[in-house]
Order: structure tokens, then C-alpha cells, then sequence
């Protein structure tokens, strides 16, 4: 055995022994901490007995209120529903909590039912809440709409947004929804009045809502009142995914009460205002039948230089038909067909058809169509 192998083996047997005593050092650390108790003691191990021990105190001390409360939300979290609704029911068991302490714990024991689906008892606290007046009364009507929504329970719904309405403004657009969704529920000709009140009411709420002026302009139109379905479809015109659910609509109306003439320009206007790929195909073929292809290439040649888009482009190798434009345009249509056409502005979510309510975040009107989309 050579110098240089005795010395990588003292090496090795100091790197061995240090090891084992640090670990009993550690070892001996925690048995101290768990010994000295606190929110170390077993909490991953036993978190039941852990509850309990910290919870038997009827301790009413801020800091101890402020630890159980971040407690509760950690487990939450942590999806151990359980354990939050029992730390939760185990305060309110305390009878000596100041009423504002109490009214938190009520408000974190209702998002423990919500967290665990369990609805109707949410229910119950919200409601309490609200009618006690509680400090957190407005954030529990914001929870017993979002409940009531997932219920799909217009109605109630509805009448608490109202009375959330006069604290809270942001909350219009939600109601005119609702009516909308009531009025949406509503079928057959005995049901119009009704289905109109509902829809005067989303707007009250609500002057700009595009889904309440297209169900306005729908039910108009099966009623054969064009004009006024042809006003509601008009209100759309400002948003580029609503216009293009109702183009056939406004043509019909148009058609019915002969003034296709007015279809141009506004086609015109809207493809100016904001490019969409349904507006200028429309478009093109109407100048292609006024003015022929050559008009209709010029125009589609000017407007690819301010807007330039796959789908400008594939209406031209549609009118120029060329056939390496024409390979554009397959590709463009099979792109087309992969692409989800709405996105939520919140929370990212895609979809190809339009919803209200995105299914992702459960925010309302904010599924658009992505300026890449045309
Ligand atoms: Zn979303």
C-alpha cells in the first residue's frame, strides 16, 4: 500500500465518521423540537391529534386566532378539506370570539363547504352572513353568485346580485347575463313577452351586453319583426366576434325588408374598424359581383398592406387563382380548422365556439378572438 492510497483512505474513513455523527446531531435536534411541541408536532404525521392538542385551549389571543385561521387556509390548500371545516367549527365552538374574528372564521368556513362541493351547507353560512350584516357580507354575496351559478340557478342568483348591486356596480354585467340566461330558457311563442321583458331587463343592466342584443335580434327575427331584430343585430357591430355570429342574421333582415344595399357598407365600415377574416370574405364577394374580380383584387391588395393576415392572404389566391397562392390557402384552412377562434382574456383558456361564461376561470364575456385569429 503506497503514501498516496493510505491517505484517500484516512480521507474517506473522517468523510464516513462525520457523517454519522452530524446525523446523530440532527437526529437529537429534532427530537428537542418535537419535544418542545408547537405547530412542529407531527403535523404531517398525526394531524388529527395535532388539531386537537392545539385547538383544545379556548384561547381567544390575536396571535393564536391569526395561527389557527392561516392554519385552516394551509389545509385547505393542501385540499385536506376536512381538517380546515373542523379547525373552522372547532373556533365557532368558542364562545368568547370577538364578532369580528367570528365573522372571518364564518366566511373561511364557507369556502371550506365551497372547496368540498358541499352547497348547501355554503349556502347556509353565506346566507347567514348576509343577513346578520357581516363585516364580509359583500364578499359572501360574491360567493352565493358564484354558487348559484354553478347550480345554474338563475333565479337566485339574480336576486342576490341585486342586492349586491348597489355596493358593488361591477356586478351589472353579471346580472344582464342572468337574464339572459333566463330569457334563453324561455321557449315557444306563449314565452316571447316574458323573453322580452328579461332581455330589456339585461340591458338596463347592462346597455352594452352583446349576448342580450343578439338574443333580442334572434327572437325579433323568429317573431318576423326585422326592423327591430335588425336594430339589435346593428348594436354588435363594435365587436368583432359578435358581428361575425350575426352576419347571415342582418343579411336576412336586410333581405326581408329590401335594403340589401346597406349590407356593403357596412361590411365596408366593419372590415375598416377591425379586421375579421368572415367579414372581409363576405366583403370581397360582394365586390366581386359589383365591380368584378380586378376591383375586388385592388381592394384586397390595399387593405393586406394595412391588415395583413393567412386569411387576407388566402382570399386573394382565391381571387388571383394561382396555384402556389392556392397551396396557401389549403394550408391556411387546415390552420384555420386547428385553431381554437376564441381565447379568454383571463385566464387563457380556448375554445372554438363561443361561450359567455368561460369554462376555465368562470368569468363572463371574456372569451375573444385573438387578433392573430383573422
Ligand atoms: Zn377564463
Amino acid at each position: 500500500m503506497n503514501t498516496s492510497t493510505l491517505w484517500l483512505l484516512l480521507v474517506l474513513f473522517v468523510a464516513i465518521a462525520a457523517g454519522f455523527f452530524l446525523g446523530r446531531l440532527e437526529n437529537r435536534r429534532r427530537r428537542r423540537v418535537r419535544r418542545k411541541g408547537g405547530l412542529n408536532y407531527g403535523l404531517s404525521s398525526q394531524p388529527d391529534h395535532a388539531i386537537d392538542a392545539l385547538m383544545s385551549n379556548r384561547d381567544t389571543d390575536p396571535d393564536t386566532v391569526d395561527t389557527h385561521l392561516a392554519m385552516g387556509r394551509l389545509f385547505r390548500k393542501r385540499g385536506e378539506v376536512d381538517r380546515a371545516t373542523r379547525i373552522h367549527q372547532r373556533m365557532l365552538d368558542n364562545g368568547a370570539l370577538p364578532e369580528n374574528v367570528r365573522e372571518d372564521v364564518e366566511l373561511e368556513l364557507a369556502r371550506d363547504f365551497l372547496a368540498a362541493g358541499l352547497l348547501d351547507r355554503a349556502e347556509h353560512v353565506l346566507l347567514h352572513m348576509v343577513d346578520v350584516g357581516s363585516h364580509h357580507s359583500q364578499l359572501a354575496m360574491r360567493h352565493l353568485m358564484s354558487l348559484y351559478e354553478q347550480e345554474r340557478d338563475w333565479h337566485s342568483a339574480l336576486a342576490i346580485g341585486e342586492r349586491l348591486l348597489p355596493r358593488d356596480s361591477t356586478v351589472a354585467p353579471i346580472l344582464a347575463h342572468y337574464c339572459c340566461e333566463l330569457a334563453d330558457s324561455l321557449r315557444g311563442n306563449d314565452e316571447l313577452n316574458p323573453r322580452r321583458r328579461l332581455l330589456r331587463r339585461a340591458l338596463t343592466f347592462d346597455p352594452g351586453s352583446a349576448r342580450a342584443s343578439l338574443l333580442k335580434g334572434r327572437l325579433e327575427l323568429a317573431a318576423g319583426n326585422h326592423a327591430s331584430a335588425l336594430r339589435a343585430f346593428l348594436r354588435l357591430r363594435n365587436g368583432r366576434e359578435y358581428l361575425e355570429l350575426v352576419l347571415d342574421d342582418i343579411q336576412a333582415c336586410l333581405d326581408a325588408l329590401d335594403r340589401q344595399d346597406e349590407m356593403f357598407d357596412l361590411l365596408l365600415d366593419a372590415s375598416l374598424d377591425q379586421p375579421s377574416g368572415a367579414v372581409l370574405s363576405r366583403l370581397i364577394q360582394q365586390l366581386k359581383e359589383r365591380g368584378g374580380q380586378q376591383e375586388a383584387s385592388q381592394f384586397l391588395g390595399q387593405y393586406l398592406k394595412r391588415y395583413p393576415s393567412l386569411h387576407g392572404l388566402s382570399e386573394m389566391a382565391a381571387l388571383e387563382q394561382t396555384d402556389s397562392l392556392d397551396i396557401l390557402r389549403t394550408l391556411n384552412a387546415r390552420l384555420a380548422n386547428d385553431t381554437p377562434r376564441y381565447q379568454c382574456t383571463q385566464c387563457g383558456y380556448k375554445a372554438r365556439k363561443l361561450h359567455w361564461q368561460c369554462p376555465g376561470c368562470k368569468s363572463w364575456s371574456t372569451l375573444r378572438t385573438p387578433p392573430t385569429a383573422t
